[in-house]
């Protein structure tokens, strides 16, 4: 079972966020994991992450990868952890605001089983969900 540490967002302007994922992402399959990383909807895990909705998506938009312009704003694309499952990852990105209409905040950060092949694998979900596979780990985003 994978582990989702803390992961701490800081507003830089109105539309500019970073994160910091310390989490270990541990997988008795791979020696290299990558994992996927997205903003959900919901702070529902009353049924696991599984509750957790959609990707957040107030544009309604097709999912994509972090550096598109057109994508759901919760898509933050691939993680890269080392060998021993450990990802460390900063990430800066605006379209996901702490204040406003569009705010991450009473939403859930989702780790996903599988790379995200950002919209572009042809697969079925491609344009929904990146084929990410499972949600793995899961918290809520609330103000510390
Ligand atoms: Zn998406």
């Amino acid at each position: 079972m994978d582990k989702l540490g803390l992961n701490y967002f800081d507003a830089l302007d109105d539309v500019a966020s970073s994160i910091e994922d310390n989490g270990m992402h541990e997988n008795m399959n791979s020696v290299l994991v990558v994992p996927s990383f997205h903003i959900h909807s919901l702070c529902d895990t009353t049924n696991g992450c599984n509750s957790t909705g959609p990707h957040f998506n107030p544009l309604n938009k097709h999912h994509g990868a972090p550096a598109n312009h057109h994508r759901h704003a919760g898509d933050l694309g691939n993680i890269l952890a080392g060998p021993d499952g450990v990802a460390e990852i900063s990430i800066t990105d605006s379209q996901i605001p702490l204040s406003g209409v569009h705010s991450i905040l009473g939403r859930a950060v989702v780790v996903h089983a599988d790379p995200d092949d950002l919209g572009r694998g042809g697969h079925e979900l491609s344009k929904t969900t990146g084929n990410a596979g499972a949600r793995v780990g899961c918290g809520n985003t609330s103000e510390l």
